[in-house]
């Protein structure tokens, strides 16, 4: 019998008529003859209401007692659910992540999956009932409960497939998958029919919203193709699968953009070997992400060295670069919140050149400043100001033929 994996995100169960939606449709699977394993989120924003809360209470938040919070999001959702599958017939056991097995590192609030043991939840197949496993949760090597950070639902979903030989895993969720755009940038926007695990990874960490960037790295560690369809339509969505190498591929799949990010810059810094070591060490200590990094050629023996972060980062990222202008010898540090990245995604930019032409000529007939520019093999990157990025996306989407 074919298993599917079937994750519900927060809108998907967000309220008492969404969850019996939900429950008709997990029956229907099951009865149309597949063994199917559910993952929930919690209901709505009750993740960001429990945040809240832990916000007014306390300033500290031990980490711990925030995860035992966290975590309870999933259960409310997990119960509900294996209740309205009862009033259908369907045998529904919920399991937190704890009771499926799935055991995760220490680190509190953005915990990492070590195992998936998941024999209760085979159990529960073998005698034709259905599995609901609370997401972004787990249990940790030292017996506490831990979350996965934000979105880890997705994670969760994936980890189970993978362990369980699941046939594929379907993210359920408001949209009806990934899109050339963002559709409320683009109303011409496409749905994506199928794009590859590389192309999903570029588009999940350049600003494409719909599926966790950890989620999928797992999937294409592992080998789990991934669907991502609405649980408002059920119509068929984007699936996420291996390159298929006897298709020719789009030289541009996707136009992305992120307006959460900022840029640091330090000017003046003398042009010598271990000053960017310094600074950059001292930022991952922070446990600071950085993004793009340039480094203009030096002038009279000094540079200028700008990197973009995660917004909420900006303050620790001002805050080390200060401490160190002394150190470094630099001129001063300033910062930007108002630039934005839009960014190009194909598999077919390998072997095609004069995209990263195209782009920069599209960009600059609306006078369009590029302040900062990054590529992998099949994505360029460019930062412009903030408030002109959705005119980039635009004019970029039909430059390249998407709409
Ligand atoms: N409920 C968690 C969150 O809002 C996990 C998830 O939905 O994936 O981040
Ligand atoms: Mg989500």
């Amino acid at each position: 019998m074919p298993l599917v994996v079937q994750k519900f995100g927060g809108t998907s169960v967000a309220d008492a008529e969404r969850i019996q939606a939900v429950a008709d449709h997990v029956a229907r699977t099951r009865r149309a003859g597949s063994d199917v394993v559910v993952v929930v989120s919690a209901m709505g924003k009750t993740t960001d209401e429990l945040v809240r809360l832990a916000g007014e209470v306390s300033s500290t938040q031990p980490p711990r007692e925030l995860d035992v919070l966290l975590s309870s999001g999933e259960r409310i959702s997990m119960s509900l659910l294996c209740m309205a599958l009862a009033d259908l017939g369907v045998e529904g056991v919920s399991f937190t992540g704890s009771q499926a097995g799935i055991v995760t590192d220490t680190e509190h609030t953005r915990a990492k999956i070590l195992e998936v043991r998941g024999d209760r939840l085979r159990e529960v197949l073998a005698r034709g009932g259905v599995p609901v496993v609370a997401g972004f949760q787990g249990v940790s090597t030292a017996r506490d409960i831990t979350t996965l950070g934000r979105g880890g639902s997705d994670t969760t979903a994936v980890a189970l497939a993978a362990a369980l030989g699941a046939d594929e895993c379907e993210i359920y969720t408001d949209v009806t998958g990934v899109f050339s755009a963002d559709p409320r940038v683009v109303p011409e926007a496409h749905r994506l029919a199928r794009v590859s695990f590389e192309e999903m990874l570029e588009v999940a960490a350049t600003g494409g919203r719909v599926l966790a960037l950890r989620s999928v790295e797992f999937a294409r560690n592992h080998h789990v193709p991934l669907h991502v369809r609405s649980s408002f339509t059920w119509e068929p969505g984007t699936r996420v699968d291996e390159e298929d190498p006897a298709m020719e591929q789009a030289v541009v799949t996707a136009v992305t953009h992120d307006t959460s990010e900022a840029k640091v810059t330090v000017a003046g810094v003398p042009d010598r070997p271990g000053l960017a070591a310094l600074l950059f060490r001292a930022l991952a200590d922070r446990g600071v992400n950085v993004d793009m990094i340039v480094q203009n050629t030096s002038a009279h023996g000094t540079t200028d060295i700008s990197f973009t972060v995660p917004s909420g980062d900006l303050p620790t990222s001002t805050e080390v670069a200060e401490s160190l202008v002394g150190e470094l010898g630099a001129a001063g540090v300033s910062s930007d919140a108002g630039v934005a990245r839009v960014s190009l995604v194909g598999a077919g930019m390998k072997t095609h050149p004069g995209v990263t032409a195209l782009m920069f000529e599209t960009l600059a007939g609306a006078g369009i400043n590029i302040e900062m520019i990054s590529t992998s093999s099949i994505r360029i990157s460019c930062m412009v100001r903030a408030e002109r990025v959705d005119e980039a996306v635009r004019l970029l989407h039909a430059a390249f033929g998407l709409g």
